[in-house]
């Protein structure tokens, strides 16, 4: 597997006003395995069934890869927005928005935003790409400049957990499994044991080292 950069370059313009667009409306908040793992432990349930279970999540299809994905089920009264949301009013009269899951428990997709990451299955390739979080992100306009390698350097670990996760959904692609088949098979975990092992005995499971 080799990472590509060449979209986003070693350096890019972004820091991020706290606006909070990209936590609310139609935003979509996919989840990766470990961020099953973090957001059970920080919820403090013994498996990541129960935040099926609660409603918190539920599996969206990937039509284009024919996948299903953990996905964050935002409230919808009396706006729509992330749970995880706290929206606060600034002496400016201005609203600022915190995520409850900073830093720890935060999702990888959020944590790098507006860094994306997709998997070239063909060239066994991991493409990073700068997606706006929003059409209208005010921290794309912010002048700071971040350097690539800084900006991913704390999620290394995650980001290879992340590739590990798109080669097993590649092999999911062939299985024909409905929404059930992919939470009991694949996203129901207990998470009383380190990441690591789970992740092992999922890459035994598929067949793949
Ligand atoms: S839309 Fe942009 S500036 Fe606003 S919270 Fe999201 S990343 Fe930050
Ligand atoms: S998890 Fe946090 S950063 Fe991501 S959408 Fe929800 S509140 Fe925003």
């Amino acid at each position: 597997m080799t990472f590509d950069f060449s979209k986003v370059g070693e350096q890019f313009q972004f820091n991020c006003t706290q606006c909070a667009d990209c936590c609310s409306g139609d935003q979509t908040v996919l989840l990766n395995l470990y961020d099953l793992y973090k957001l059970a432990r920080h919820l403090k349930l013994p498996n990541t069934q129960l935040l099926f279970e609660q409603k918190i999540l539920f599996l969206k299809l990937d039509e284009e890869n024919a996948v299903f994905r953990p996905q964050i089920r935002f409230k919808t009264k009396p706006l729509k927005f992330c749970p995880f949301l706290i929206n606060e009013w600034t002496e400016n009269n201005q609203i600022k928005g915190w995520c409850q899951l900073h830093p720890h428990a935060k999702p990888l997709v959020c944590a790098l935003s507006p860094v994306g990451i997709r998997l070239d299955s063909r060239q066994d390739q991991l493409e990073f790409l700068l997606v706006p979080p929003t059409s209208n992100c005010p921290g794309l306009k912010e002048p700071v400049i971040q350097s690539l390698g800084k900006y991913l350097q704390p999620y290394k670990r995650e980001i290879e957990w992340q590739t590990d996760f798109f080669n097993i959904l590649e092999i999911c692609k062939s299985k024909n499994w409905t929404a059930e088949d992919f939470k009991q098979e694949l996203y129901t975990f207990p998470v009383l044991e380190p990441f690591e092992q789970i992740l092992n005995q999922l890459r035994k499971n598929f067949e793949f080292a």
